[in-house]
């Protein structure tokens, strides 16, 4: 896990998610700073590999648009229906649309998902 905020606090909130995926179990970390989101971690049960990588590297970059202030639904809406590469058939999502249901629990928790995105 790699904390993205230059000025991040030794303690913030968070809610972890767990998702059934192709490539396993997927664990999804929102934390909030004054009730924003602004930091996501992602970790796939099986470490290394490619998959864990790019789910990884998804979390980084979700958090740095988080804290330059992009909004968390227009985030998640670029996950959704993405394909992974170890889908075997439509009913079983894949490991970024599981983050993108991720995020939908958490904007649904937090009450509709206007705010979201730390101000710049
Ligand atoms: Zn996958």
């Amino acid at each position: 896990m790699v904390a993205i905020l230059d000025d991040r606090p030794e303690v913030l909130e968070g809610t972890t998610y767990k998702r059934h995926t192709p490539c396993g179990n997927l664990y999804v970390t929102v934390n909030s700073t004054e009730g924003n989101p602004t930091e996501v971690l992602c970790q796939l049960g099986k470490s290394g590999g490619c998959a864990s990588a790019w789910v990884t590297t998804m979390a980084r970059v979700l958090s740095v648009a988080l804290q330059n202030g992009v909004p968390i639904k227009k985030l998640q809406k670029q996950l959704v229906g993405v394909t992974c590469f170890n889908q075997v058939n439509t009913e079983e999502l894949g490991c970024i649309h599981q983050i993108a249901k991720a995020l939908e629990e958490n904007i649904n928790s937090s009450g509709g998902g206007d705010g979201g995105g730390a101000s710049p």
